[in-house]
């Protein structure tokens, strides 16, 4: 009879992936256990900014998550390409932000967050039609291509004896005496040791399924779904990321240009509209008159695990024993990933923990 894993996960999104690769490599073994495909979901289908858009206006709480974890990046790039031979393309390509009117903020939190900084000027501008006001200029922040980093994961996983067991949709727990005995999945029902749900944006209605019949400390994760369009640009048409207002830019290494996103709540619905590729093509085109000479050759939507404040829930279950979550990552999970497994892992081994839990507690 096959052993049960010390950890069976839940979801193979960015935070389902890095969670089992900080486990496995403490020794521990890992199942993961996906509804669809692997890594399709919100996680494949975001922009890979690893900085929030306008941090300076987010929770102290992102800001921890996020500077440690793009310390990590580098290393977990460097690591994977070596591992794997496929390349998740983390480039410091930098980020220009067109318009800031809390200049002042901005530039307190980069100085204070050692993210350099420096006015955007005229030459760099001059290829946009915008308006600046008090443009920032960020050459540090890096961007990830999120479909390369979750298959050299995937790939990295199998080769650490992580089982994956795919279109296999957690349904049900068996539970008694504050612990999980055993799951019950649309495919078997399997004993755990201990259950970790990574499951994004599903994550609320899931725990509504799996825990609504106990009284027990609940998340509260609603999806918002964000459309983005992909132009077939030639390299060195645009090097770095371009912010006007809450509308983005994202060159990848190979010149296809990312133009996102919309923020919609629409439930589950990840249907795309020509109304959202119309407002984000004019966007697009109009801010950088360039993009007019190529195709759109790409356009989909993707489901955020949306919370109240943007703050994800990483934690060991204060009630039941055997159960943890690392979701609600809303905006920025890829940003916020690497340093969100970390903190989940210590907590699970009891270990000392470099960011303060507190604030991503159920
Ligand atoms: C358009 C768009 C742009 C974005 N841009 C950025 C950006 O630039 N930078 C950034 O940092 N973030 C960005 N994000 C946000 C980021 O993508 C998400 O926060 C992150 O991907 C969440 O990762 P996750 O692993 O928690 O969820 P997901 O990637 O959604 O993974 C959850 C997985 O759980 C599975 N699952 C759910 N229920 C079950 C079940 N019952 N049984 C088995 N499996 C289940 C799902 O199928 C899914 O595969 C963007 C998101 C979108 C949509």
């Amino acid at each position: 009879m096959a052993s049960i894993s010390d950890f069976t996960i839940i979801g193979s999104g960015i935070n389902g992936l890095l969670t089992a690769r900080q486990l496995v490599n403490t020794g521990a073994t890992v199942t993961i256990y996906e509804k669809n495909q692997l890594g399709q979901e919100s996680s494949w289908a975001g922009g890979g900014i690893l900085l929030p858009l306008y941090p300076w206006r987010q929770d102290h709480a992102i800001t921890e998550l996020v500077t440690h974890s793009i310390k990590l990046y580098p290393t977990l790039n460097e690591e994977l390409l070596r591992q794997t031979g496929i390349d998740p393309e983390w480039i410091a390509s930098g980020l220009l932000i067109t318009r800031n009117p809390d200049i002042q903020q901005a530039n307190a939190w980069c100085q204070n967050n050692d993210i350099p900084y420096y006015p955007g000027t005229i030459e760099q501008l001059a290829p946009f039609h915008t308006e600046p006001l008090d443009p920032i200029w960020l050459p540090s922040v890096a961007q990830a291509r999120n479909p390369r980093l979750l298959k050299a994961l995937i790939y990295d996983l199998k080769s650490k004896n992580v089982v994956f067991k795919e279109s296999n949709a957690l349904q049900e727990i068996q539970i008694s005496n504050n612990r999980i005995h055993s799951i019950t999945t649309s495919v078997e029902k399997t004993p755990v040791n201990h259950l970790i749900l990574t499951t994004g944006a599903w994550t609320g209605d899931l725990w509504e399924v799996l825990f609504g019949a106990i009284n027990t400390t609940s998340p509260e994760i609603f999806p918002v779904k964000g459309q983005m369009l992909l132009f077939d640009a030639k390299p060195d048409t645009l090097t770095h990321m371009i912010l006007d207002d809450d509308r983005y830019l994202i060159p990848r290494r190979d010149g296809k240009i990312l133009a996102g996103s919309t923020v919609e709540k629409q439930g589950f619905n990840k249907k795309i509209t020509a109304d959202a590729k119309q407002q984000l093509s004019s966007f697009a085109i109009n801010l950088f008159p360039a993009l007019a000479d190529f195709p759109i050759i790409n356009h989909w939507a993707g489901i955020r695990p949306g919370t109240q404040h943007g703050i994800p829930y990483i934690d060991k279950h204060p009630e039941i024993e055997n159960l943890s979550i690392n979701a609600g990552h809303f905006r920025n999970g890829l940003v916020m990933a690497p340093a969100s497994a970390q903190l989940l892992t210590d907590l699970i081994l009891g270990q000392p923990t470099t960011i303060d839990p507190a604030p991503y507690r159920l």
